[in-house]
């Protein structure tokens, strides 16, 4: 064993940086979050938790906390075109038929995450203005003038990434033509609207999606619209809210009454990158949306950040600093054989949704075959699949 902890700095406390905060400090290494924003608001809409990310927090003993603010994902969800023709159920179970999903506030979410850490691994309302690494440290300087040294430095600051230019060419983040309406209602604004339904109806360029978050008391709407202009990518910017309803003019009566209860809307610009050519550069990784951003079709941007936490909380312990560099680069090459592929599928899926993936009749079937897709993404335990390769590996051909 090392003669002396691993200490590493993640910079960026969402979803990402903070599940990996989590997942290495109950494995002992030494971590310290710094997030530009003050303490957590209210900021922020819905987002799904998948079986995939929801088993890692559980086992971070975060499940009760979970459980308290998530709002179950289960019956009555459904796929509907847009005239509310029924085209196949949603997969809300794993094969053994464990139901792991959650709706989630992002802000309640963030709060369980940051509460399952020591408050002083977290240091708020620093933002990261420079990075710079030798053969034995990196070095981290924040707008507020404070410093930082760590062996290793994990980038998990969003997909305007300012770190990511230190491991790879900076590439711009692809608008993909579309927009994201969002919000919150008060469910009892809606109480015909079924307790555990997350419905989707698909249109002509389109789709629309209602589920529940906060333990069921919201319901979270999410309209997908196309746009020539280019949205600015935000979880506050406030958006229009007639735009959204003439948008969905003429569609099934349930999405057409839900939306006549809608006050106000943010909007959010959706952007995704191709497959960065590479993650890591010396003690330096990204991580989430940094590493890997994807459209949200398969709700997976957070749960494969979360993947990515764990996976190297298993990598990192009781590793030594001279290791870091070696570690980051398995780290990448482990990751990124099931990122890639969820990158591509969100892609795919967003085409589906939007009636823009051949017939009809075709993109319905391909719906209902999606089964075996969310099998393979849900089943997917990333603590054992880290921790078989890097058996596999000799764990790190190690001396
Ligand atoms: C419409 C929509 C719906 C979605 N639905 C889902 C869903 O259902 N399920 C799902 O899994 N995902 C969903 N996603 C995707 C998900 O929100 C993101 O993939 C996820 O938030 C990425 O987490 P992250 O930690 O990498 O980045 P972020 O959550 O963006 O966090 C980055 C953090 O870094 C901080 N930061 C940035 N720069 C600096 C700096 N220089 N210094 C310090 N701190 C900094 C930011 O303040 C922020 O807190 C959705 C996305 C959209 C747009």
């Amino acid at each position: 064993m090392p003669s002396k902890r691993l200490k590493v700095a993640i910079v960026g406390g969402g979803i990402g940086g903070l599940s990996a905060a989590n997942a290495m400090f109950r494995r002992g290494i030494d971590v310290t979050v710094w997030e530009q924003v003050d303490p957590l608001g209210e900021t922020g809409t819905g987002l799904s938790l998948f079986p995939n990310g929801l088993r890692q927090l559980e086992r971070m003993k975060l499940g009760d906390a979970l459980a308290g603010v998530g709002a179950k994902i289960g019956e009555g969800s459904g796929y509907y075109r847009m005239d509310g023709t029924f085209v196949s159920r949603v997969v809300t179970t794993v094969s053994t038929g464990w139901n792991g999903i959650y709706g989630m506030h992002r802000a309640d979410l963030l709060r369980v995450l940051a509460g399952g850490l020591p408050s002083t691994a977290i240091r708020w309302g620093h933002r990261c203005i420079g990075f710079e690494q030798s053969a034995f440290f990196a070095h981290l300087k924040f707008a507020t003038g404070r410093t930082d040294t760590a062996d290793v430095v994990i980038a998990a600051d969003g997909i305007q990434s300012s770190l990511q230019k230190y491991v790879v060419e900076p590439s711009t983040p692809e608008y993909s033509g579309s927009r994201a309406y969002r919000g919150l209602i008060p469910r009892e604004k809606v109480p015909e609207w079924p307790k555990e339904a997350h419905q989707i109806w698909m249109g002509d360029g389109k789709h629309f999606m209602v589920y529940p978050v906060r333990s069921g008391r919201l319901l979270n709407y999410v309209g997908f619209v196309p746009t020539r202009s280019e949205t600015i990518e935000s979880w506050s910017a406030t958006g229009n809210r007639d735009e959204l309803t003439a948008s969905f003019e003429g569609w099934d009566a349930r999405v057409v009454g839900f939306l006549e209860k809608v006050e106000t809307c943010f909007w959010w610009g959706l952007y995704d990158r191709r497959p960065l050519p590479s993650w890591a550069k010396g003690r330096l990784a990204l991580l989430g949306d940094a590493a890997h951003a994807m459209l949200p079709h398969l709700g997976q941007g957070a749960n494969q950040a979360i993947e990515d936490g764990v996976a190297l909380a298993v990598f990192l312990e009781g590793r030594d600093s001279a290791e870091a560099s070696d570690v980051l680069g398995r780290y990448e090459a482990f990751r990124r054989e099931r990122t890639d592929v969820v990158q591509a599928e969100a892609r795919k899926q967003g085409l589906r949704l939007d009636s823009r993936s051949g017939s009809l009749q075709q993109r319905d079937q391909e719906i209902a075959r999606s089964v075996e897709f969310r099998k393979w993404l849900y089943d997917y335990d990333v603590e054992k699949a880290a921790t078989a390769y890097l058996t596999k590996c000799g764990k790190l051909a190690r001396a």
